[in-house]
């Protein structure tokens, strides 16, 4: 049975009725099982104007009030966990094991930056005898937010939590790809007490829904996730029109194994960073640079484990790697195959299509040996299940090829070394650093990216300074002197 999905605006799900239809296929099977009503630039209008009623109400509430809010739609998202997870890992093809523990995230992000709300305080400033001064924090308005396809929930959550947590409104523009498991979760998010308008959905295509949302005269910031060359377009609209704009962008991050490396976990931390999300994640450890002492053996063993990921059916729990996320993602995987080639680089496993896994857009995990970081498959966001490895001999070396790099998200260290451990992080150029763990994400600590990764951080205080204006406000302490003009 095909589902329709469409808008969601003042609460309610936007009848279905004309506009541009866009099929959607079931990346296990390649069935059309969606059909996704595009919201034209009218509906995005409905939508900027129901955030803008809404944020008189919700911006004026009472912190603990709107965290009661919050707080239910933590217990109300946990409780839907089964139906979410399931939603999610049927339309993006992510594996159900790995799926389910991020909607518990999901809900988490609702209550952590409500605890962040309930604590934001200003400053007062009293050096000046003669007068107190003081800051307060507003919240700044409509935002417009748009979410990329690989995590929808994980990243849609965040994006509204930071948003709606510091007293302001919003519209989400889901990818085109896969719109139904945001849909549901804003439904249930109402259904949690969200009053109407405060969160609204648009559905469609970036170069229509997108960019009618992102260049709306009503909206009052932008916090966008999603890739470089998107980012780069939106941002320059941004400033063309002064409006604040947060972007979380791609990555291509370095996985530096020193010869100390506890190897066992070392492996099953860099399989885990490249391959986890069918290896469609922003913070995957693509560029794998292993000493030389180690090498040989190290990367024996990476290729043999490549190799047993059980690929499978995304509803299977017991499966590791499911389809990739769409058609044309899996053939941009796939090209990156005779791009390595061409460029000298040698293919040690994968890249097929599993035996029995036909339909769908499945494919086996690929590992290659590069024969340079300036290799396009070095240098270029892959964003598959593509393992890519470097050799180095000295540490400065391996630390120089991390940072020869456009992007700057996260980078991974697996040593023993507490000398190695931070001079990697004193030295190498990217937002955050994680040593001897595969992906550790503290929502108190800022999460972002240096160079092509991004512009501004998430996280805590990071997130309340882009979410809020600060405002100063002074008064004279007794009657000072005031020039008199004129008189
Ligand atoms: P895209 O940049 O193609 O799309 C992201 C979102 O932007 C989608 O909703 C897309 O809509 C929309 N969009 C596209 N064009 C426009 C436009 N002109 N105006 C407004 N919106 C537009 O990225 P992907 O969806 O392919 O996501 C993968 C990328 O996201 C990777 O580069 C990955 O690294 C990055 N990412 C970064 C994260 C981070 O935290 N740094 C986290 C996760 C992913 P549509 O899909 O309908 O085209």
């Amino acid at each position: 049975m095909t589902v329709t999905v469409s808008s969601l605006i003042e609460g309610q799900r936007v009848a279905t009725g004309g506009g541009h239809l866009l099929p959607i296929a079931d990346p296990a099977t390649g069935e059309v099982t969606c059909e996704l009503r595009e919201a034209d630039a009218g509906e995005v209008d409905r939508a900027v104007l129901s955030a803008r009623a809404a944020f008189g109400n919700w911006s004026t509430m009472s912190t603990d009030r709107r965290n009661d809010i919050l707080y239910a739609i933590d217990q109300r998202l946990r409780a839907h966990g089964d139906e979410l997870a399931a939603l999610e890992a049927r339309t993006t093809g992510l594996p159900i094991a790995g799926v389910r523990p991020l909607i518990d995230r999901a809900g988490e992000n609702f209550r952590r930056f409500a605890e962040v709300a309930s604590t934001v305080a200003g400053e007062t400033y009293l050096q000046n005898a003669q007068f107190l001064t003081y800051t307060t924090r507003e919240p700044k308005g409509v935002a417009a937010l748009i979410a990329p396809w690989n995590a929808p929930l994980a990243l849609g959550s965040m994006r509204i939590a930071t948003c709606i947590a510091f007293g302001n409104t919003c519209v989400l523009k889901p990818s085109e790809y896969t719109p139904e498991s945001t849909l549901r979760m804003v439904e249930i998010m109402h259904e949690a007490g969200l009053p109407e308008g405060v969160v609204n959905v648009v559905n469609g295509r970036g170069s229509v829904t997108g960019e009618a949302l992102t260049s709306h005269p009503d909206i009052d910031m932008i916090g966008f996730t999603g890739g470089t060359e998107t980012g780069k377009r939106i941002m320059a609209a941004a400033g063309a029109r002064l409006k604040p704009a947060i972007m979380e962008l791609g990555g291509k991050s370095a996985a530096i194994v020193a010869p100390d490396a506890d190897i066992e976990r070392a492996l099953d931390g860099t399989l885990l960073a490249i391959y986890a999300s069918n290896g469609q994640q922003c913070l995957g450890g693509s560029r794998i640079i292993v000493h030389r002492s180690i090498a040989d053996r190290f990367i024996a063993a990476f290729v043999e484990r490549a190799r047993k990921i059980r690929i499978g059916n995304p509803l299977d729990t017991a499966t590791e790697m499911g389809p990739l996320a769409f058609a044309a993602h899996r053939d941009h995987v796939r090209g990156y195959l005779d791009v390595a080639r061409s460029d000298g680089a040698e293919i040690l496993c994968g890249g097929g299509i599993p035996a029995g896994f036909e339909q769908g857009w499945y494919m086996e995990p690929i590992v290659a040996m590069a024969p340079g970081n300036d290799a396009r498959i070095c240098q270029e966001e892959i964003f598959g299940p593509f393992a890519t490895f470097l050799v180095y001999s000295e540490l400065d070396e391996a630390i120089a090829i991390a940072n020869q790099s456009d992007f700057g998200l996260v980078s991974y260290v697996w040593t023993r070394d507490l000398a190695t451990a931070m001079t990697c992080s004193r030295k190498i150029r990217a937002g955050t650093i994680w040593i001897n763990t595969p992906m550790m994400r503290e929502l108190r600590a800022p999460f972002g990216g240096y160079r092509a990764s991004g512009v501004g951080r998430d996280g805590a205080q990071h997130s309340a300074d882009f979410f809020t204006e600060a405002k100063t406000t002074s008064i004279p302490l007794e009657d000072t002197a005031i020039r008199a003009l004129g008189r």
